[in-house]
């Protein structure tokens, strides 16, 4: 099995060197390791908390319901660290081997890990925006108003409930990184998936956009993806592994 997470890391640094123009799409799987839990997984967050918690209309319905759970759940998320798989691919981007990375997390660690070009699908936990005049508060500032009391934070200019900057269900993607990550799969010789699914939109459409344009597929996850049949290469392991023997190789360059 080692010889051939070996293999199969070598290969992928080869098809990175002979491309011009790649990027990495990432998934939950690149940050389960690091304790941060998938949400439809097996031991996913929707086993703990209500399906509709990021209602859009749940949420203003009730602001104080959803930020019981972001309190108890997902404040854990600014003590979560950037895991190999994280570290590698900000690795292959100081090597040039990667141009982006775009991500569905909100948790922030491919940034922590010092990747630099990185979008976000989802948006991010790491900050918090007025839902009434779009001021953007960091975290900090919502983690002692919810420390300190137990309520819903609110603007401090216009008194306007603050929400975390990712995207709710009923909400729109961000429409700059969406423009962004079409752009650059459009451009890509070879679009990298790694631990995602590749069945919920838009990250199931940006690898075919790179293959629309001529591009190859690289999948690296563990089980099957809405997209293995329009895959130039599939690698089928455990990502710490696989991105272990990456790392590995990349030290002797
Ligand atoms: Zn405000």
């Amino acid at each position: 099995m080692k010889e051939e997470v070996k293999k199969a890391a070598k290969e992928f640094l080869e098809t990175l060197k002979s491309a011009e123009n790649s990027y990495v799409l990432t998934g939950a799987g690149v940050s389960t390791p690091s304790g941060i839990p998938d949400f439809r997984g097996k031991n996913g967050l929707y086993k703990a908390i209500p399906v509709d918690i990021f209602d859009i209309d749940k949420f203003f319905e009730d602001p104080e319901r959803y930020y019981k759970f972001h309190k108890e759940r997902f404040l854990s998320f600014k003590s979560a660290k950037p895991n190999i798989v994280h570290e590698t691919i900000a690795r292959l981007e100081e090597k040039g081997l990667i141009n982006a990375v775009i991500t569905q997390n909100i948790d922030g660690l491919h940034q922590r890990a010092g990747s630099k070009n990185v979008i976000e699908l989802h948006g991010s936990m790491d900050n918090y925006v007025c839902t009434k005049c779009g001021r953007v508060y960091g975290s900090e500032y919502v983690e002692k108003v919810l420390m300190e009391k137990e309520i819903v934070p609110k603007c401090e200019k216009c008194g306007g409930i603050l929400k975390p900057n990712i995207v709710f269900f009923g909400e729109a993607l961000p429409e700059m990184a969406l423009t962004k990550a079409y752009a650059i799969a459009e451009e890509a010789d070879v679009s990298i998936a790694v631990g995602t699914s590749l069945v919920v939109y838009p990250a199931a459409l940006l690898p075919k956009v790179t293959v629309e344009h001529g591009g190859k597929l690289v999948i690296i996850n563990m089980g099957e993806t809405g997209l293995d049949n329009i895959a130039y290469k599939k690698y089928n392991f455990e990502l710490t592994k696989f991105f272990n023997e990456v790392k590995n190789l990349l030290e002797a360059i």
